[in-house]
């Protein structure tokens, strides 16, 4: 397993030149020698598209733009050939534009490689753009689980019909207001006690407070591919015969 950090200039060790942090890895987990070590670093920068890579291993991380060292960072990542590649919030540092191709690079490498990845995000977009398959969590724990053209089809579970509910829209019209889940994240209770989304929920009712054989609500078969934690959740009208999932309507 690999991972890769948020903020690509504080995971990098600011007084060591590139070269010698990406080599570590190498020296460290693939016995290899110096030289082998460093004509591989070389092959890995270039794999994750950071140009004239033998001039960048001699530079310090200052030295690399923010999206450079986001490369480099997942160049270390690969270094090992991981089976499994977490990426926690690996874009949210960069601008739109360097973010879209550091998506493509993850997209890329993942077909090549066939190495899984785990996208940690709060970015819906890059959700919809990258995954297969979606877990949302609330206050720790999963509360939905299914494919990604499902749930963005069809959100089940109120949380996640609010935060799909409240990504703004090109197509709405001017002067339409936001619609934001009300309450904070601070206001979660402990699951111990009730569902955690409750003190925020549209849907919630007396039974969302009780417990049921040591849970107060267990994640549960929702489906065929899905799973999901709630008693009262979004309901659709019956999908016309022979209409994907995509096609369904909210
Ligand atoms: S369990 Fe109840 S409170 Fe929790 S999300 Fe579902 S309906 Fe809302």
């Amino acid at each position: 397993m690999a991972m890769v950090f948020q903020d690509p200039l504080s995971s990098l060790n600011p007084t060591v030149q590139i070269g010698t942090q990406v080599t570590e890895v190498l020296l460290e987990h693939r016995d290899m020698s110096r030289a082998e070590a460093a004509a591989e670093a070389v092959v890995l920068l270039d794999r994750v598209g950071i140009p004239d890579p033998r001039r960048r291993l001699k530079e310090y991380p200052h030295q690399l733009s923010g999206g450079m060292r986001q490369r480099a960072l997942i160049a270390m990542a690969l270094a090992c050939s991981p089976r499994l590649l977490i990426a926690d919030e690996p874009t949210t540092a960069l601008d739109v534009t360097i973010q879209a191709q550091i998506l493509d690079l993850l997209k890329e490498l993942v077909v090549e490689t066939g190495t899984a990845l785990v996208m940690i995000t709060h970015d819906l977009g890059v959700v919809a753009g990258l995954c297969d398959r979606v877990h949302v969590m609330y206050s720790g724990k999963i509360i939905e689980t299914a494919d990604r053209h499902e749930l963005f089809a069809r959100p089940r579970q109120p949380y996640t019909g609010g935060l799909l509910a409240s990504v703004p829209r090109l197509d709405a019209g001017r002067g339409t207001p936001l619609t934001p889940i009300r309450g904070s994240a601070r206001d979660a209770i402990p699951w111990a006690e009730g569902c955690a989304f409750a003190p925020r929920c549209d849907n919630a009712q007396d039974d969302c407070l009780t417990e049921v054989s040591g849970s107060t609500v267990p994640l549960e078969y929702d489906g065929p591919g899905r799973q999901l934690r709630c008693r009262h959740p979004l309901e659709y009208p019956p999908a016309p015969s022979g209409a994907t999932a995509l096609g369904a309507t909210r």
